[in-house]
């Protein structure tokens, strides 16, 4: 793999945090794009070297291991490992999701850690970056299996959360249901009724309006203002989304809200093309009810194909909004939009796009947005679902979407401000980096070596 070249002094951090993270590509490859960043802002802060920030960044404050045991419906045991990184508390308490997917393990936990904190320092809100997740495929389990699994992860994770402390939110394979099945099992054991301990609650308990909404939302809202910087718009665009899950379904939603056309949209399985426009009201109806596989599509939708294994990247389009799972989007899949004619790519899934990518994208001038900028609306608006819980109030559909629309805003518009700073124009990796690097940085040294 072809790698830009690093500062002397980090390329001795890099290799100091593989040999200590061994067989964790995932986590290694996160550390090298934030790395690969960080050149101008080592020169203009000899502070943070002598704090040796960067290596205790990259160093999670704790984490937590711990077994599963669980009964399913044919009471066999059946055991899994749980997972909790509590990666850095310098903004705020750490807050990130929770993933349940049979290919979680720990470098994978702390890759999607890692992000999290520029991340969450990108929102203005005051939040860590934290993580978690375990080994467990809901897939196919009955909703029985789902409430005794996540009762007994909560039996063991409970200790180490808080709204003050560490504050969960969902991830692929936990959405609402899951969350209130955790919710439920943490208030048994504490006996309290701690709201702001989980977001991404349900509406009738806590939960706030336009959470569920916020990821995909929050990515289109960024790649339309990638756009509007370039002078151009979204209406008419014919758009491609991966994943047909909570960030999909929503950027679909958006997208066609915006007057732009989605064609295709996948899950593991395969790729659902569309060349009238996805039915979003038939996909919700699979994914969101039904619960059932994305190829029943085109049993209900003629005109519609279905091709399992398939490639969605080759389905020709001029947005591109990854939002399935990391490492979903090659370099050859990217030469591939770009020969298309693709204009704008934005990651609503977390590192969905390779480096080799990303290098693409860049080189052929194609507007690129970093996940850890263009799909933090769901975290900004899970520290929106904290302060109505904090304040016992629940704000209107309106008011919420308008707050997560600013955010986005203005998450943009410091990654643009911050590149062109830098002498980079249009690199949102760059300012996504820096910015989110330079605000943890900063009270990293305000709070002492703790
Ligand atoms: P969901 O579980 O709701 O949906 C995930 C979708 O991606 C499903 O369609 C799933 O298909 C597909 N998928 C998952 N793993 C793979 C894989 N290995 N190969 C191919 N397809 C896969 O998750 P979310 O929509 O919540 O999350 C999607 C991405 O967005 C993740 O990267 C997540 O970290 C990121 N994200 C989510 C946020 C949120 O608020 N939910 C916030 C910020 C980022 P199948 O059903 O076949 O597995």
């Amino acid at each position: 793999m072809l790698r830009a070249v690093l500062d002397e002094k980090l390329e001795t951090i890099f290799d100091d945090v593989v040999r200590r993270n061994p067989a964790e590509p995932e986590f290694h490859q996160a550390v090298r794009e934030v790395l690969d960043s960080l050149g101008p802002v080592i020169a203009k802060h000899p502070d943070f070297a002598r704090h040796k920030i960067i290596q205790r960044i990259c160093e999670p404050e704790r984490q937590v291991i711990f077994r599963v045991p669980w009964q399913d419906d044919r009471g066999e045991v059946q055991i899994n490992r749980g997972f909790r990184v509590e990666f850095n508390s310098a903004l705020g308490p750490y807050k990130g999701g929770l993933r349940f997917h049979p290919s979680v393990n720990l470098g994978i936990v702390k890759f999607l850690g890692f992000e999290q904190i520029f991340k969450n320092a990108l929102t203005g809100m005051p939040i860590g970056g934290g993580k978690g997740g375990a080994d467990f495929d809901p897939k196919g389990r009955s909703d029985g299996e789902i409430m005794r699994f996540c009762q007994s992860f909560m039996t063991e994770l409970y200790r180490h959360l808080g709204e003050y402390t560490d504050v969960p939110a969902g991830d692929i394979g936990v959405g609402t249901r899951e969350i209130g099945y955790l919710f439920g099992q943490y208030k048994r054991i504490t006996n309290r009724y701690e709201s702001g301990v989980l977001t991404g609650k349900g509406t009738d308990w806590g939960g706030s309006l336009v959470r569920t909404e916020a990821t995909g939302y929050g990515a289109v809202f960024f790649v339309a203002e990638m756009l509007k910087a370039r002078g151009v718009g979204l209406e008419g665009r014919r758009c491609v989304v991966s994943g047909s899950g909570n960030v999909a379904i929503y950027a679909i939603e958006k997208l066609q809200q915006l007057g732009a056309i989605v064609v295709a949209c996948s899950d593991s399985d395969g790729v659902v093309h569309d060349p009238l426009g996805i039915d979003l009201d038939l996909l919700k109806q699979i994914k969101e009810v039904d619960r059932a596989r994305l190829s029943v599509y085109v049993e209900r939708r003629p005109g519609a194909q279905h091709r399992p294994g398939g490639n969605i990247w080759s389905v020709p389009c001029e947005v591109a909004v990854p939002s399935a799972t990391q490492n979903e989007l090659s370099g050859r899949d990217a030469e591939t939009l770009v020969a298309n004619g693709c204009l704008a790519v934005v990651e609503g899934a977390n590192m969905p796009c390779t480096a080799e990518a990303v290098r693409a994208f860049h080189t052929a001038g194609v507007a690129f947005g970093p996940g850890k900028a263009a799909n933090a609306g769901g975290v900004a608006t899970s520290a929106l679902e904290m302060q109505q819980n904090a304040s016992r109030d629940s704000w209107t559909f309106e008011h919420t979407e308008h707050r997560l629309a600013a955010i986005m805003e203005s998450i943009h518009r410091t990654c643009l401000e911050t590149a062109e700073e830098l002498g980079m124009p249009g690199n949102y990796v760059i300012g996504a980096n820096v910015a989110g690097f330079e605000k943890v940085a900063r009270a990293m040294v305000a709070l002492g070596l703790v």
